[in-house]
């Protein structure tokens, strides 16, 4: 988080309308967004604040409790977005000098339109407010039909965060009871000017599913994807039975090795290491270390994919195949997938396992080992 708010701004988030032009299901500001609610970005866009209060739904408490308690400070909203506005501000009083109001269903707004917002205050106005002038023609319609056309000079498109000096807009509240569409509004009804800095495209609503897609490829085209491979290959040797990927198969032979020689899961587990640029297996079990010998490799997996999450990083997916004639692995394939996700702490319909033969050529096909190679996908949160 680049952005450092100036002591005494303080941000407002509002989630507690239940909009309904969205269909059914969870309210938008609830609506999974690149694998988290919508929320949760709005949210990280403010954390350079020293004080956020979040205003939520009653419904939604303790959702908001679970996720955001220590990180904000929460607040029951009111019947209007007036009201559930003007209870923030109050949780605010004597708080800040400043502060900004934001829509937490608008999770992509930039470092530079909080800024842009921030100077101005800083500037001297009372409020200020980010906006695009309107681009497009406008219309009025009715029944498909274009009825007159509206001039559009000196139109502007109204986003978030709006900023305002806290005891200003906390009085024009108290002045206001009945509300207003937004805090624009209610300040200009009190009489201060405001200023208008500048909005951004990206900066969008979210409102109908349509915008839930938008803002995902927006995500995108920022996205840290890393990608990682990993290769084994354990000999056969004297046993009844191979574990792979965690799952033990009954065979006329076992691997050998020095932990469990599990040439899946150690694949896997090179992959994750490879996406990380953090070595290998043996650089954080050097196979040296008597205490690994029969080690069972999910402390392996496990140790690879913590370090993924304390890196910053989440499984986009993982794709295990295994190369051998016998035993065979398609029967025990899903029990392989949910035993690996089982140990990496996520869903089974991310991991792959699959396996083929290598026709009865080299040292696969003569049945003198089994190899693996595993790819993974990390995605920096
Ligand atoms: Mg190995």
């Amino acid at each position: 988080m680049s952005l450092r708010a100036p002591a005494g701004f303080a941000a407002l988030i509002t989630a507690a309308g239940r909009g309904t032009r969205m269909g059914a299901g969870a309210p938008k500001q609830w609506r999974d967004l690149a694998g988290r609610p919508v929320l949760d970005h709005a949210i990280a866009a403010f954390a350079g604040f020293d004080r956020v209060v979040l205003v939520v739904h009653p419904d939604d408490m303790a959702d908001a409790m679970e996720r955001y308690a220590g990180a904000v400070t929460i607040v029951t909203g009111g019947a209007t977005r007036s009201a559930s506005v003007h209870a923030g501000l109050q949780a605010l009083q004597g708080q800040a000098s400043h502060v900004l109001i934001h829509d937490g269903a608008r999770p992509l707004v930039s470092d530079t339109v909080i800024t842009g917002v921030i100077e101005a205050l800083q500037a001297g106005a009372v409020a200020a407010a980010p906006a695009l002038p309107v681009s497009d023609a406008l219309w009025q319609g009715r029944d498909g039909m274009v009825t007159a056309t509206a001039p559009r000079d000196g139109l502007f498109r109204a986003q978030t965060p709006q900023g305002f000096a806290l005891e200003a807009i906390l009085q024009a509240h108290r002045a206001h009871p009945d509300g207003a569409a937004d805090d624009v509004e209610l300040a200009l009804k009190a009489g201060h000017g405001v200023a208008i800095t500048q909005g951004s495209e990206d900066n969008l609503k979210i409102t109908w599913l349509a915008d839930l897609a938008r803002a995902e490829r927006l995500m995108e085209g920022e996205m840290d994807i890393r990608l990682g491979n990993g290769y084994d290959v354990h000999a056969f040797g004297p046993g009844d039975h191979v574990t792979l990927c965690g799952v033990q198969l009954p065979h006329d032979a076992g691997l050998v090795g020095h932990s469990d020689a599990d040439v899946g899961m150690h694949a896997l587990t090179d992959a994750i290491y490879g996406a990380l640029s953090q070595g290998d297996i043996g650089r954080h079990f050097p196979p040296s270390d008597p205490q690994w010998k029969g080690a069972d490799s999910a402390i392996f997996l496990r140790h690879a994919a913590d370090l993924a999450r304390s890196m910053g990083f989440r499984f986009g997916n993982a794709d295990v195949t295994l190369i051998c004639e016998a035993p065979k692995v398609g029967p025990r394939a899903q029990a392989m997938q949910d035993r690996l996700a089982q140990i990496m702490d996520l869903d089974a319909s991310r991991i792959s396992v699959k396996a083929t033969t290598s026709e009865r050529l080299g040292f696969t096909g003569r049945r003198e080992g089994i190899a693996s190679i595993a790819t993974v996908a990390l995605i920096k949160e």
